[in-house]
């Protein structure tokens, strides 16, 4: 049986209405209103306003089916453990590149939105602290004062499950109401005259043609299109042939409310894999695909029981205690090149007028912002 779960940030969230009509022709596509497809049509809006009433954006979902509903909703340029493990897939400076892409994205994200409510509560990494972790913080904060910016890490005192341990603490990373950020970015790029229709779904795509699935009893239409992108994540392979991306199915669940003897940081577990942060006084948890690795590259939203037990157990570490209930648990699903963790380009052209965005993976928050304005600045 499959159970679709609602996330914490869609419950009371309206779907959206499918449309009655499409166009026959539209200048530029985009396809999937995740947060890239979204912050494409926002900055075509903001920056090439000419263009937005020449915009379609098709997403198949009336919420959204993938990562940006169903997310954890943490603001982060990054932080060492999983940096670490990073470098040693594709070195220092591709690693550095990414971390600068997030923090400006980070950035960004509160600049274009000064009302967005966040969480400056900063993050922590409780994992252990070595020496090449030590090695490769000192590395970015020379690299950043180089640059004339401030360090990204410090170490400090945190207490996870009553016990204080020294961690790597990362003071400008926030938490954010993911459909929060979404919904202004869509009203931002409707205001501007940016289409969006959804419960339509790109069948085929290629060289200025798209057949779409409307709902039914409209069934298929043909658009011609300008310049098409790809936003659809985990869902690449359904669409390109020759995909390169891999799906990740990330499960995550919210207590009741709860005290906690845990600093009220955005938390990172071994190597990242498993994070947590406290909502409206509850701890959201999200993780165990390292543990569960082969069941969880799937597109499937069902969360499994096995993965429920495993984050169960470790709610009862992070707080310290058993008393509270699993109020919500859902599932999302993120999209990864091939097997790795980090990509290092997030363009592919398919041809002259379509091209793939994607493999933002587990960083897509903050990382959206930068690879999609880099693709609008490329419009005349
Ligand atoms: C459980 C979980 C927790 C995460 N936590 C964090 C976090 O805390 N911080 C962070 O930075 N990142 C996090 N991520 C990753 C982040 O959510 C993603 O990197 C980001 O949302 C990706 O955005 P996207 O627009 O590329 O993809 P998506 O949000 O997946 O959007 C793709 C959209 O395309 C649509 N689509 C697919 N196929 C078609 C088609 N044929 N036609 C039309 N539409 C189609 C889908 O319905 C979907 O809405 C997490 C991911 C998961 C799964």
């Amino acid at each position: 049986m499959t159970a679709r779960l609602a996330s914490y940030w869609e419950i009371g969230a309206p779907p959206h209405q499918p449309p009655r009509d499409l166009p026959r022709h539209t200048d530029l596509l985009i396809v999937g209103a995740g947060f890239l497809g979204s912050w494409l049509a926002y900055w075509i809006s903001k920056l090439k306003p000419a263009w937005a009433q020449r915009t379609l954006v098709v997403e198949r979902d009336l919420t959204g089916y993938g990562a940006s509903t169903r997310n954890a909703g943490f603001l982060t340029a990054g932080h060492v453990s999983e940096m670490l493990a990073d470098e040693a897939e594709c070195g220092f400076d591709a690693l550095f590149a990414q971390f600068l892409k997030r923090r400006a994205g980070l950035a960004l994200t509160l600049t274009e939105f000064p009302d967005l409510p966040t969480d400056p509560c900063g993050s922590a990494d409780y994992d252990e602290i070595t020496d090449p972790k030590r090695a490769l913080a000192r590395r970015v904060n020379g690299a950043l004062a180089a640059r004339g910016e401030a360090p990204a890490f410090e170490t400090r005192s945190a207490c996870l499950g009553g016990s204080e341990r020294e961690v790597f603490f990362s003071p400008s990373d926030r938490g954010v109401n993911p459909m929060q950020l979404l919904a202004r970015l869509r009203a931002a790029a409707r205001a501007a005259g940016v289409r969006f229709a959804y419960g339509v779904r790109a069948q085929a795509l290629s060289g200025g043609k798209a057949v779409l699935a409307l709902p039914a009893p409209a069934g298929l239409q043909e658009l011609a299109y300008g310049r098409a992108w790809l936003c659809v994540n985990a869902f690449d392979s359904e669409l390109v042939s020759r995909s390169q991306i891999v799906p990740g199915r990330g499960q995550v669940l919210v207590t009741s409310p709860v005290q906690a003897a845990t600093s009220h940081h955005l938390g990172f577990l071994h190597d990242g894999y498993d994070y947590f942060k406290f909502v409206d006084g509850r701890l959201l948890l999200g993780g165990g695909r390292h543990r569960f690795k082969a069941q969880e590259q799937t597109t499937e939203l069902t969360p499994t029981d096995e993965v429920r037990q495993y984050l169960l157990a470790l709610a009862c570490t992070i707080v310290g205690h058993d008393r509270f209930r699993i109020d919500y648990n859902w599932a999302g699903i993120m999209g990864f090149p091939q097997d790795r963790h980090i990509a290092i380009s997030h363009r592919t052209d398919l041809d002259d007028t379509t091209s793939t965005l994607n493999a933002c993976g587990g960083m897509g928050v903050a990382l959206t912002p930068l690879v999609a304005r880099d693709e609008v600045l490329r419009l005349p």
